[in-house]
C-alpha cells in the first residue's frame, strides 16, 4: 500500500515509522515551516499531573505514555539507541504543605489504574534541592518516579531514520492535497468535500510533482487546516504560540535532574544531558503563525524561572526556541479518517511530545485498514 505522510514532526514522524514497519510504501514530506512545535517542545512526559478533566484525553495521554518505553526498546534495536528519552521523574511543587499532601494521594489514587506513574512520595525542601540544586532552599515536593523527558527533535529525526531504513522516503516541500472527484476528474485540492461530493484524496502535489497514494495522514500540526481547507475538508485547528529558554549550566551534570512542575503558574523546568536546563513556556492563543521570540516571551518564562530556581540566574542563555502548538476545540487529539483515502492526525497541543508517537501509530494503521486498540469515535477530527 503507498502511503504519503504529510508532516515530519513527531506525528509524521511516528506514522511514517509505524507505516514502513507495517510494509507501506511511505513518502514523508515535510514544509520546513519555520515555527515547527516538536522542534520547540520541552519534552515532559507526565500527563499523571495534568488539569485537563477530559478522561478520553487522560486515558489516551496515559496509553501514550505507556506506548514510550516499548517505542524507545525498539529504537534501540534498530540502532537508535540515543534519543534523549529518559525517566527522570518529577517534582510537583505546590504553595503549601496542604496542597502537596492532595496532590501526593490523587497520584496515588491513579496509581492503580495507571502504574507507569511510580513510586509517588513526598521530599522535603532539602531532598527536592538535592535532585535539583537551583531550586530555591525549603521548596518541599512530591516526587514522581514514572515521569520522563525527552528532546523531540531527536526523537522525530531517528523515527525518520528508521522509517527511511524501513524503505520510506523523506522529501522536503510543500504538499498540496489531490483528489479525484467520483466521476473521474483529477485535480488538486479543488473538489468539494468528502463524502457530500464524493471526492477521493489521491495523493499530494509536491513542487509540481503528482505523488499518487492509496492513502495520505495530515500529520501537519498547526498547518493542518491550511492543508485540508482546499480539498473541502475543514479541521477545528489553530496556532498557539509558546517560548521556552534554554540556560547553560557550565560543567554541572544535569542528566539525571528531573523534571519541575510548580502547579500555580502551569511553568515547568526540565533539564538534559548537556548542562542545560530548559524553562517554559509561554501559551500564547491568538499568535497565529508568527514564530518570534518575543521579549514579553522571554520574560515571562525567564521570571518564572528564576522564581522558581534562582539558582539558574548565573547561568548562560544559550537560546530561546519557539513552536506553534497544534491545538484543537478541545483537549482531545484529532486523530482519525476523514473522508475517503484521508487520515487526519493533529490536534495534540500541549501535549503533543507525550501523545504523538502514539497517535502517529494510531494514525498508520487507521490509514492502512488495520484495528486500532482505541475507539476513535471520541477524537473524530471533522468534530
Ligand atoms: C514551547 C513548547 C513546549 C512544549 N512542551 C511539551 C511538553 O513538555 N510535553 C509534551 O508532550 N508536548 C509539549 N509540547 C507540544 C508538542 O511539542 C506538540 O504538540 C507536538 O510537537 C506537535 O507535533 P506535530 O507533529 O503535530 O506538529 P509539528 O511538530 O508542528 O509538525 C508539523 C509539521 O508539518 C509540516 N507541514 C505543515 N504544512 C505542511 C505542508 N503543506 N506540506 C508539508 N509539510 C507541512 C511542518 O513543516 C512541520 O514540520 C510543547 C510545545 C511547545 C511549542
Amino acid at each position: 500500500m503507498r502511503l504519503i505522510v504529510v508532516g515530519s514532526g513527531i506525528v509524521g514522524a511516528a506514522c511514517a515509522y509505524t507505516a514502513s514497519g507495517l510494509g507501506a510504501q511511505v513518502t514523508l514530506v515535510d514544509a520546513a515551516e519555520p515555527g515547527q512545535a516538536t522542534a520547540a517542545g520541552a519534552g515532559i512526559i507526565c500527563p499523571w499531573t495534568a488539569s485537563v478533566e477530559d478522561p478520553h484525553w487522560y486515558e489516551f495521554a496515559c496509553a501514550a505514555a505507556r506506548h514510550y518505553p516499548l517505542l524507545i526498546a525498539a529504537l534501540a534495536e534498530l540502532g537508535e539507541g540515543d534519543v534523549s528519552y529518559r525517566q527522570v521523574g518529577a517534582l510537583l511543587l505546590a504553595d503549601d504543605q496542604d496542597r502537596l499532601e492532595q496532590a501526593r494521594q490523587r497520584l496515588h489514587d491513579r496509581r492503580a489504574a495507571t502504574p507507569e506513574i511510580g513510586d509517588v512520595r513526598l521530599l522535603t525542601g532539602a531532598e527536592a534541592q538535592d535532585l535539583f540544586p537551583p531550586l530555591r532552599p525549603a521548596q518541599a515536593a512530591v516526587h514522581i518516579a514514572g515521569a520522563a523527558r525527552v528532546d523531540g527533535r531527536r526523537l522525530a529525526a531517528a523515527l525518520v531514520r528508521a522509517a527511511c531504513r524501513n524503505g520510506a522516503t523523506a522529501r522536503t516541500g510543500t504538499a498540496r492535497l489531490a483528489s479525484r472527484t467520483s466521476h473521474g476528474h483529477g485535480g488538486h485540492g479543488s473538489h468539494g468535500s468528502h463524502g457530500s461530493h464524493g471526492s477521493r484524496i489521491t495523493g499530494v502535489k509536491v513542487d509540481g510533482d503528482l505523488i499518487e497514494a492509496d492513502a495520505v495522514v495530515a500529520a501537519a500540526g498547526a498547518w493542518t487546516a491550511q492543508l485540508l481547507e482546499p480539498a473541502g475538508v475543514t479541521v477545528q485547528v489553530v496556532p498557539q504560540r509558546g517560548q521556552i529558554a534554554h540556560i547553560g549550566l557550565g560543567p554541572a551534570d544535569t542528566s539525571r535532574w528531573p523534571v519541575v512542575l510548580p502547579s500555580a503558574s502551569g511553568h515547568y523546568l526540565l533539564a538534559f544531558d548537556d548542562s542545560r536546563v530548559v524553562a517554559g513556556a509561554t501559551r500564547e492563543a491568538g499568535s497565529g503563525f508568527d514564530p518570534r521570540v518575543t521579549p514579553a516571551g522571554l520574560a515571562e518564562v525567564l521570571t518564572n524561572a528564576l522564581t522558581v530556581a534562582p539558582g539558574l540566574g548565573a547561568g548562560t542563555h544559550l537560546e530561546t526556541r519557539v513552536g506553534l502548538r497544534p491545538v484543537g476545540p478541545d483537549a482531545r487529539p484529532l486523530l482519525g479518517p476523514a473522508g475517503d483515502g484521508l487520515v487526519v492526525a493533529t490536534g495534540l497541543g500541549a501535549s503533543g511530545l507525550t501523545m504523538g508517537p502514539y497517535a502517529g501509530a494510531i494514525a498508520a494503521r487507521a490509514a492502512l485498514r488495520l484495528p486500532v486498540d482505541i475507539d476513535l469515535a471520541p477524537f473524530d477530527p471533522l468534530r
